[in-house]
């Protein structure tokens, strides 16, 4: 019998902890998790899966019109923001009960409350102690709000997922993908939204064909994009918030949406003081099969700041239970990873940018196509979809896939494979289309752009 309470114990029931926890459950592992709020953790709680049915549930505006064109009468319906926050909870509720049966059939002991850990094998939650063999971090992330005067005003994605009314007036603090991808949601749902970025570009490290792509086709829509724009202040006057910038202009709003990044979960719980390093993010540090500095520590997702995506975070979680508890060494491979902004239109990418591209193989073949999909020849909607293909010049391995466009995420899921699997140009090119679709273009893209000129 073990001299520990559990072979693992998890701090986090978000999708790394949880996935980590029910595969070493599986192999017979004794496991414990704690939680100090809703198992599911920031993506079926407060993140990807209530923002995506909140995009679902705003793209039926466009829709309806859309519609006119095909022959449907011109209807106005009426929306009703309170049936779809009430929806969309049921939604989440039911997800939150499936991830407490999974972890229960699993074998897996949930203890409430808050983990602190106490030495390489105790952690201490609401008072009690327990003794792991091993210890897991997956604490995740929270939003960060910087210190501007009445920051208190402001909200985060958090409270944006369910305000109690639809808001007129939207400041959105931010362009990186929660800023884009609300401000897709309030904007189709009527309001007035104003993004608010301190550089030049929304979506950096994207692209820049996709920023600049997305940026047109946003400000289309009706979003108003501002750059190189800092708050002031923000000010509550009756029941309308004032944002004032540093150049002295004034905004009102009926909401102020800060979407300035996330920072990893890892303050006070006992990390550095056991020994575990932290990095000037205060992100936990990680080698390539998620051990931290103290051996029996192991940290996946969020808190380690690597690729901060869900199906990440559960590939990590898994390799972790996977080395230890089924004698089957596994690492996570981070490259490649696809990734989708679900904007209006919604941005699927995978492998390197064009900027990336150059930087690291030289010479390269871009190929570019930017047209007006068939569905809005009848819509009459002004809506254009960018794919574009990075190819290495070299041994015409395709480098990177990227669009922004209807069905972006779903095309990409599909490249994503072909680019792990070394796909290059002239497979793409042997590769028989699908007519009439837009994901075509990817296999008929003839023109290469014209290299740019070297620089004096
Ligand atoms: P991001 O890191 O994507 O973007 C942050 C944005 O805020 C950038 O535009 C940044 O500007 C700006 N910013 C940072 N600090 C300040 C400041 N003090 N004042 C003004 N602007 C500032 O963060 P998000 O909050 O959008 O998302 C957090 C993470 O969540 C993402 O990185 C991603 O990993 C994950 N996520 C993934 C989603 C998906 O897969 N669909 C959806 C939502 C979240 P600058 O560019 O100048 O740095």
């Amino acid at each position: 019998m073990s001299q520990y309470d559990f072979d693992l114990f998890t701090l986090g029931a978000g999708s790394g902890g949880v996935a980590a926890s029910r595969r070493a459950g599986s192999y017979g592992a004794r496991v414990a998790i704690c939680e100090d709020s809703r198992v599911g953790g920031t993506c079926v709680i407060r993140g990807c899966v209530p923002k995506k049915l909140l995009v679902y549930g705003a793209q039926f505006s466009e829709s309806f019109s859309d519609a006119v064109g095909f022959g449907w009468s011109d209807a106005t319906p009426s929306f009703d923001w309170g049936a779809l926050v009430s929806a969309k909870d049921r939604e989440v509720d039911r997800l939150n009960a499936i991830y407490l049966r999974l972890l229960r059939d699993s074998g897996v002991t949930l203890i409430e409350g808050r983990g602190r850990v106490l030495d390489a094998h105790t952690v201490e939650v609401a008072g009690r102690r327990y003794t792991a063999a091993n210890i897991l971090v997956a604490t995740g992330s929270s939003p960060i709000l910087p210190p501007v005067k009445g920051i208190e005003h402001a909200i985060t994605s958090n409270e944006a997922l369910s305000l109690p009314s639809p808001p007129q007036r939207v400041v959105i603090v931010g362009g990186g993908y929660i800023a884009v991808e609300f401000a897709g949601i309030f904007n189709a749902l009527g309001a007035k939204v104003t993004l608010l970025l301190r550089g030049e570009s929304i979506l950096r490290g994207f692209d820049q064909d996709i920023c600049t792509f997305l940026t047109s086709e946003l400000r289309k829509k009706g979003v108003e994009i501002r750059c190189e724009t800092f708050v002031q202040d923000i000010e509550r006057r009756a029941d309308t918030l004032n944002v004032m910038t540093r150049a002295g202009e004034e905004l009102r709003a009926d909401v102020v949406l800060y979407a300035t990044g996330r920072a990893p979960n890892t303050k006070a719980i006992g990390l550095e003081a056991c020994g575990v390093s932290l990095s000037d993010n205060g992100a936990i540090v990680v080698d390539a099969d998620s051990r931290t500095a103290v051996p029996s520590i192991y940290a996946v997702g969020d808190c380690t700041d690597r690729v901060n995506l869900t199906p990440v975070a559960i590939r990590e979680g898994r390799a972790v239970a996977e080395s230890l508890f089924n004698n089957n060494p596994t690492r996570v491979d981070h490259r490649n990873v696809a990734s989708a902004v679900f904007s209006q239109p919604p941005v699927g990418t995978v492998g390197l940018t064009e900027a990336e591209a150059r930087a690291r193989h030289g010479a390269i073949d871009v190929y570019v196509t930017n047209f007006r999909a068939m569905k809005h020849s009848l819509s009459g909607r002004d809506e254009r979809t960018l794919m574009k293909l990075v190819v290495s010049r070299a041994d015409g391995r395709v480098l990177g896939f990227h669009m922004v466009g209807a069905d972006a995420p779903e095309i990409i899921q599909g490249l994503s494979v072909a680019i792990q699997c070394g796909v290059t140009k002239a497979q793409l090119d042997a590769t028989v289309a699908i007519h009439p679709t837009a994901a075509e273009e990817f296999v008929t893209l003839r023109d290469r752009r014209p290299d740019p000129e070297p620089h004096a």
